[in-house]
């Protein structure tokens, strides 16, 4: 019985889960989705664009599936978007890029694989993940880069749309980071956040996009940290920042 019961509240939390993406992910009407992906899962990767002009912001709001808050974020900065006027740069998102993940509440996809340590940088390590223990497991990059639906669709977005600049949201810590080229990106972000900034993470991302994009093909990578329970000040700061970096340009 008391199984049961679990089973039942888990199944409910997840429709409301979904409902809740689903709901969160409405748009006004001039809004562009223009590319989509299903996942193993059969959940639905959606990019939206805004605009062609100046240049062209990549905002990913969540890579790893239990970090969710970047998808509440990304959405709020779209709808910004999509209800302002001309903006100087163009405005290309992807509230999620893995929605199995978020289902799952999973850091990693449905193949308990990292998205973000599979993209093919010059980095990225083949490691046996029979020798993975605890933690470690959630960190694995794929048995070969690219291995994942994930990763493929923000490959295409990248051959479709040519982004100058990427911006990542992740959980739980509290700053700024950039590789590549992303410094005065970064810059201008923190400078609105107030959040610390950082040229280097602390720890080594082996075929991360920060790695791939920033690190090998020097374009703009910024990273932004969003703590577990941000205060509203810092939510509607990274929205404001992000609708800037836009709307006025960096
Ligand atoms: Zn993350």
């Amino acid at each position: 019985m008391l199984f049961k019961k679990g089973y039942s509240f888990l199944l409910i939390s997840l429709f409301l889960l979904s409902f809740t993406l689903i709901a969160s992910e409405s748009f006004n009407n001039n809004n562009e989705l223009v590319l989509t992906q299903t996942t193993p899962l059969n959940n639905l990767i959606r990019c939206y664009k805004s605009g062609s002009d100046g240049k062209k912001i990549f905002l990913i709001g969540c890579i790893h599936g239990d970090e969710k808050e970047g998808i509440l974020l990304s959405v709020k900065v779209l709808n910004e978007i999509f209800a302002g006027k001309a903006n100087k740069n163009t405005l290309i998102c992807i509230p999620s890029v893995n929605p199995d993940g978020n289902t799952l509440n999973t850091r990693t996809n449905s193949h308990r694989i990292d998205i973000n340590r599979n993209f093919p940088a010059k980095n990225w390590t083949l490691v046996d993940s029979a020798k993975l223990k605890g933690d470690k497991k959630k960190y694995w990059g794929g048995s070969a880069p690219l291995s994942e639906k994930e990763t493929r669709f923000i490959l295409k977005v990248d051959s479709l749309y040519h982004p100058d600049a990427f911006i990542i949201l992740h959980q739980f810590l509290n700053c700024v980071q950039y590789d590549g080229s992303g410094r005065a990106l970064a810059e201008f972000i923190s400078g609105i956040t107030k959040q610390k900034l950082l040229d280097n993470i602390g720890y080594k991302t082996e075929g991360s996009i920060g790695s791939y994009y920033g690190d090998d093909k020097r374009k703009e990578v910024v990273t932004i940290e969003v703590p577990e329970n941000p205060s509203d000040t810092l939510q509607n700061n990274i929205v404001r920042a992000l609708v800037d970096v836009v709307q006025k340009g960096y």
